[in-house]
């Protein structure tokens, strides 16, 4: 899979905000040893721009799947499509899916419904899932118990208790986390960075948001996936060069990339 450096698990770098600048934003990524980015896309389009991004530049993986805060915006044939390209093999994760109760209490029942439909399409076609989930950490559990994902997948940028961090590692999952767990005052992400397994951890930028300290309210990008992992490796009272290369391999283990 080429050189071991940090992976960003986590970023949606075909939002047209980069346009602009996505060959500074690659070489500042690769100045900071990020090897590897997940692309995550929220709609054909993107996933289309993420392919053409990775022929160019060749350091991308690429999701897609249908984000619960946009289920309005599946177009007709939407599962189709998803289908297809999980068909022909491009897509190593569907994602992020999953449920959003913060920004929408009234398409409860529509949400659980479009995530479970996903989860069937990844253990049918052998990938695993991004999960998204805001202010739902209990109906998530339920879901990802009943209709247990085959091949794993990642509870992106956790911001759930540790308690809830081991009940989903016992689902297949793994738990990754973002620019919160560099905030001051963010004790959980904190405790949870603490707590897993690190054969469970994964970090992420989720850019463009969530910008780590110093340099909240800047957008974000790949680059600054490094704060994640520095302070998670402080954190936990490690080399910050052991904690990448663990990263690194899980990351490689549960998408099945030979290292
Ligand atoms: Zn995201």
């Amino acid at each position: 899979m080429g050189k071991v450096g940090w992976i960003d698990s986590h970023a949606h770098l075909a939002y047209s905000e980069y346009d602009q600048d996505l060959p500074l934003i690659i070489a500042r990524a690769q100045e900071r040893n990020v090897s590897r980015i997940m692309i995550v896309a929220l709609s054909e389009e993107e996933t289309r721009k993420a392919f053409r991004l990775n022929d160019e530049f060749g350091m991308f993986d690429v999701a897609f799947g249908y984000h619960p805060s946009d289920l309005d915006k599946i177009p007709q044939g939407g599962f189709e499509t998803l289908e297809n390209m999980l068909r022909e093999g491009k897509l190593r994760a569907i994602g992020e899916i999953g449920l959003d109760y913060y920004w929408h209490k009234d398409n409860k029942e529509e949400q659980k419904e479009v995530f479970i439909r996903q989860i069937a399409l990844a253990n049918r076609y052998q990938v695993p899932i991004i999960v998204h989930m805001r202010d739902a950490s209990q109906d998530t559990l339920e879901i990802l118990k009943k209709h247990r994902p085959v091949k794993g997948g990642i509870m992106h940028c956790y911001s759930g208790s540790v308690e809830m961090a081991y009940e989903y590692i016992k689902c297949g999952m793994y738990i990754s986390l973002g620019g919160p767990v560099t905030f001051k005052n963010a004790h959980i992400p904190k405790d949870v960075a603490k707590a897993v397994d690190i054969e469970r951890l994964l970090i992420e930028t989720d850019c463009p948001y969530l910008t780590p300290h110093p340099f909240r309210g800047k957008r974000n990008e790949p680059a600054m996936v490094e704060l994640v992992g520095l302070e998670i490796a402080r954190l936990r009272e490690i080399e910050s060069d052991l904690f990448m290369e663990r990263v690194y391999e899980n990351y490689s283990r549960l998408f099945e990339i030979s290292l």
